[in-house]
């Protein structure tokens, strides 16, 4: 079996999983993760929001330590591979900054398509295999 890390900032294990986030119904902006009120006008009337899959990286870096905490991964800092971390227009919806599946600085490109998918993060203590949203090249 395998479980998401934060499992409610997606639809996965659902086919095709989507990124959840909200809509604000004032003013239209959309945020991911979801927020309880609107950080443009402050409103309180956020809706769900299920998210495009695919999207075009605007920027990325290389997280090249390991993250302070609070972070999941489990890694020491010998265990550690540095992975990439991009800004992702989704359609015209929203931005995000996630995780994506390569650092390889060969293989990202400004304004390339990507798409969702899930990696494992790290094998829990029940032997679980912990997954997080990440975005490959389409
Ligand atoms: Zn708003």
């Amino acid at each position: 079996m395998a479980k998401a890390l934060a499992p409610d900032v997606s639809t996965w294990p659902q086919d095709n999983p989507q990124l959840v986030g909200s809509r604000c119904g004032s003013c239209s902006a959309v945020t991911w993760p979801r927020q309880p009120r609107c950080p443009r006008c402050s409103g309180p009337d956020m809706s769900e929001e299920l998210l495009p899959r695919r999207g075009t990286l605007v920027a990325w870096t290389t997280q090249g330590f390991v993250p302070k905490l609070p972070y999941a991964g489990g890694e020491t800092a010998k265990t550690f591979k540095p992975f990439g971390i991009g800004l992702v227009q989704l359609d015209d919806v929203v931005r995000v900054e996630v995780r994506l599946t390569t650092a390889d600085p060969d293989q990202l490109k400004i304004g390339m398509d990507l798409e969702l998918t899930f990696v494992p993060l790290y094998v829990d203590e029940d032997g679980e295999e912990v997954l997080v949203a990440a975005f490959q090249p389409a």
